[in-house]
């Protein structure tokens, strides 16, 4: 990237110099970027700016683009729609070798809203600021690395790069809620199975140093409505049992055992993916009366709400046991049910984890051409809030989280989500690097976890 400022300074000066100098202000004043770079922001501004925001993304105008662009650079395509109107987008480079298990990129192509008026920048405009920052909901979450994949592709076949391994992206719709119409149909499907796919990388998160943050898996939600039941009685007596009174014993436990494990994280023991987190989400109580509630009278019934979040390396055995005995016990007349409940086992009764260590061909191949791209890595962390990737994991597949942003804040779902364009043109050298390594790998190390399971 090169950026040129204009300098004026207009005091004693003929008129040609004064007219030469207002030239140079007025056209330089801006960043400029070699002709290649500009097209390829273009392309990523092209992309950000159509507005796929939940609950109602425009997934066509992204399918037409997605497929555009694997038009000219010259690869496969289809859309597989396991839900009307919800596409899921396949492109395809065939290797020379296809019997060898395949490569797959994921990304998806829905982004979450986003306040306008909260924004210095419109949120779909992907407007480009005189320091390179590109402001737009999905900068960095996560249309920077569907597009990252499409631009490095680009750039191995001008190249005249063959894979050996087949390389597939996929863009797939509803990530931001749930997935269930897109990653999880897709990952159950017969389309999948075909594919036969070795690895899959998907998204992670921004990282504000200069190393780039990796997941190896991420903590399952549990939310959780426990309810207490006890004798009603009038306000002024004194009791036991009391619906009040036996939830309470259960908030306390449950905000002790929440300190404890905040507490590790603020000590800097553990990091955010390696707690379990509870939060109380909702609490509900009291007799309704015309203007608020009876306040003369003890409940017999009381509930409250908790998003848990559990890492695929705790023990949900223990975690199970404190819920049964401490948190929602019979004997204070509790009772609980899970709203949902992600299980932190794959259907192999293995922990949902991807193997970050030299039992993993792939992991070392991604350091090692993340290395060879100038770029480094942080140490593999649990990714503290769900993505789809889950759903290649319990498939047993290998799945690594990874979105190439260094020294940026974090800002998914937030207000001004940006990405600078010199630290998104550095991610496409990245991921040239690890497409070149992934797809030349012979070996042929099938998810072999995963064979060996059935
Ligand atoms: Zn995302």
């Amino acid at each position: 990237m090169v950026r040129t400022y204009g300098i004026c300074s207009l005091s004693y000066v003929p008129n040609l110099l004064i007219f030469l100098l207002f030239f140079l202000c007025t056209s330089r004043v801006v960043v400029s970027l070699p002709e290649d770079s500009s097209a390829i922001i273009s392309r990523f501004q092209q992309y950000l700016q159509i507005n796929t925001a939940q609950p109602s993304p425009d997934y066509s105008g992204a399918a037409d683009f997605i497929f555009s662009q694997a038009k000219t650079i010259g690869l496969e395509s289809q859309s597989i729609e396991f839900v009307k109107g919800k596409p899921v987008l396949l492109l395809k480079w065939p290797g020379t070798n296809p019997d060898l298990p395949s490569i797959l990129l994921n990304s998806h192509t829905d982004v979450v809203a986003a306040e306008y008026h909260k924004w210095t920048h419109p949120p779909f405009d992907a407007h480009l600021d005189k320091t390179g920052d590109i402001y737009a909901r999905g900068s960095q979450d996560m249309k920077c690395v569907g597009m990252q994949y499409l631009e490095a592709i680009r750039r191995l076949k001008n190249s005249g790069f063959q894979p050996v391994r087949t390389l597939y992206v996929s863009f797939v719709p509803d990530e931001e809620i749930g997935g269930h119409d897109g990653a999880e149909k897709f990952a159950q499907s017969e389309e999948f199975e075909k594919m036969n796919v070795g690895i899959v990388l998907d998204e992670g998160l921004a990282s504000t140093n200069e190393n780039y943050r990796v997941f190896f898996g991420e903590r399952c939600p549990w939310w959780l409505v426990i309810k207490a039941t006890g004798s009603p009685g009038h306000g002024s007596k004194l009791y036991d049992n009391s619906a009040m009174e036996n939830l309470l014993k259960s908030i306390e436990s449950i905000r002790r055992f929440r300190a404890s494990q905040f507490d590790l994280v603020k000590a800097g023991l553990r990091a955010e993916g390696e707690v379990i987190s509870v939060n109380m989400v909702f609490l509900k109580a009291g007799t309704p009366s015309p203007t608020g509630f009876v306040m003369n009278l003890q409940p017999s019934e009381a509930e409250a709400g908790f998003d848990i979040r559990v890492p695929p390396t705790a023990d949900e055995k223990m975690l199970e046991k404190r819920l049964e005995e401490e948190w929602a016990p019979s004997s204070r007349s509790m009772t609980f049910e899970f709203k949902q409940r992600v299980s932190t086992l794959n259907e192999f009764g293995k922990p949902v984890v991807t193997a970050t260590d030299d039992s993993n061909p792939w992991w070392s191949l991604l350091e090692g051409a993340v290395k060879k791209a100038n770029g480094k890595l942080g140490k593999p962390e649990v990714f503290p809030a769900s993505t789809d990737a889950r759903y290649f994991r319990l498939r047993g597949l290998p799945a690594i989280g990874f979105s190439p942003m260094a020294n940026t804040p974090i800002l998914l779902h937030d207000h001004n989500e940006f990405l600078n364009q010199a630290e998104y043109l550095k991610g496409i050298e990245i991921y040239e690097s690890i497409i070149k390594a992934y797809t030349s790998y012979t070996e042929h190390t099938r998810n072999d976890a995963y064979r060996d399971e059935l």
